[in-house]
């Protein structure tokens, strides 16, 4: 086949994927950190170590129901020759206890009350006998024993959670015990999405002929809530160069990001090449892989803007290589990239020799084999149950025309091993 202008299986002139990656990445900034309610702070990376102030636990309570007392005076007590104490109060939940625990004396506690003044242990309910005003211990307690120390958790003074670490369940529950309910932290990434093409309709329509379902604004929204980013689906722009511009301005005030689909490659029709091409902060590029080659990146009025090609794996592909470390950098997470390990091909693989393949595989770990990759489908950038059926994309290096049955390969994984 005759290739006048651009032989697409060569990489010749095009950025490395490293390169465009870099390119993009040395242009994302963090976002401002903001105090948020704790709900709205999970998934978000703390901006400010938190320090406890105060003890945690706060004060000396029993880890069990039963009689306060001094260790001294019960360490001999046995089933044949118990000691007997004087119950002299009761120390309950949530209140403080009053009075003290002198000598020849216990008070009866539950399990979460503060220990009373003078007690150091607490003997359970079953190594005690109990005749009215009067309990006989038949088992000493060492001292401290069942008591939960103030500041055996956390002392004061201590970090209660540090700066960079992504709030998860314990984090949460640890700062609302100390009363931190607004931490600083680096917001979820607002991402305005949008999908250019005169074919489009939306997924509730029936298509006429040569109509084609926008689904590229489902795989974006999934992909970003994933990345724990906030979608905004900002719906289908016909391929009008003014349509765009008015959809991107009236939404730059909600976003942080903005993404479309479509209109970056070097048709008549590319839209977003037309609409921003002139506007000095923006670059059209093409990169040396598959899918994904035509790439568009630069800023509108300070705010990112990513032009993804149309072809839905190619979005599917760009979002992983490109926009999903830059949420990552701009939510402040310290890890940008995906887990990847290192699989055995179970079948060939052919790409494009010039470029980076992202062939969509399912791994799988074998205790003969270790992790093997089986392909999942074709190349094409329109086959969207490859990436379906899929749960990594392995990188078939440019050099690299057909990646053999045996062979190793390295892969990015996109889902946790347990879906
Ligand atoms: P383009 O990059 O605009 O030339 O689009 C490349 C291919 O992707 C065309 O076949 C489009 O119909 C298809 N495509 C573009 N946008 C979408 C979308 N939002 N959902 C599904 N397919 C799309
Ligand atoms: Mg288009």
């Amino acid at each position: 086949m005759a290739t006048p202008h651009h032989d697409h299986d060569s990489g010749e002139g095009l950025l490395s994927v490293e390169e465009a990656r870099e390119k993009v990445l040395s242009q994302i900034e963090p976002l401002q950190p903001l105090e948020l309610p704790l709900t709205d702070a999970y998934g978000c990376v703390l901006a400010k170590d938190v320090v406890a102030q105060r003890d945690l636990p706060e004060f000396a309570s029993s880890a069990m129901d039963g009689y306060a007392v001094r260790s001294s005076e019960v360490r001999d007590a046995t089933q044949a020759s118990p000691v007997e104490l004087r119950v002299v109060g009761r120390a309950l939940i949530g209140q403080r206890p009053e009075g003290t625990v002198g000598g020849g004396e216990a008070f009866q506690i539950a399990t979460g009350a503060p220990i009373p003044a003078g007690a150091d242990t607490v003997v359970p309910i079953e190594n005690v006998e109990v005749r009215g005003n009067v309990v006989r211990i038949l088992f000493g307690t060492d001292e401290g024993k069942h008591i939960r120390r103030a500041g055996e958790d956390v002392k004061s003074g201590d970090a209660l959670v540090n700066s960079g670490r992504r709030l998860q369940a314990p984090e949460l529950a640890l700062l609302a015990t100390a009363g931190v309910w607004h931490p600083l932290v680096r917001p979820r990434a607002r991402v305005v999405v949008l999908s250019t093409g005169d074919e489009l309709i939306p997924p509730f329509q029936t298509p006429e002929f040569g109509q084609v379902r926008d689904s590229n604004a489902y795989s974006l929204f999934g992909a970003i809530r994933e990345a724990g980013a906030a979608p905004i689906l900002a719906g289908i722009v016909r391929d009008d160069v003014d349509s765009l511009k008015d959809v991107v301005l009236s939404h730059l005030g909600q976003a942080d990001v903005l993404v479309s689909s479509g209109g970056v490659s070097v048709g008549e029709r590319d839209v977003v090449k037309a609409a921003f091409y002139r506007r000095g902060e923006f670059d059209f590029f093409r990169v040396a892989m598959q899918p994904g080659m035509p790439q568009g990146f630069g800023h509108i009025e300070g705010k990112p803007y990513f032009g993804l090609p149309g072809n839905p794996v190619s979005v599917f592909v760009s979002f992983e290589v490109f926009i999903r470390p830059s949420l990552m950098k701009m939510m402040g997470r310290r890890n940008l990239f995906r887990p990847e390990i290192t699989a055995r091909l179970a079948d060939d693989v052919t790409g494009p020799k010039g470029k980076t393949q992202f062939a969509r595989v399912r791994v799988k770990r074998t205790t003969r084999e270790g992790w093997v990759a089986t392909p999942t489908g074709g190349r094409g950038s329109n086959l969207i149950a490859t990436v379906s059926r899929a749960n990594g994309l392995a990188l078939i290096p440019p050099g690299v025309a057909t990646a053999r049955a045996g062979s190793d390969v390295r892969v990015i994984l996109f889902r946790s091993m347990e879906e």
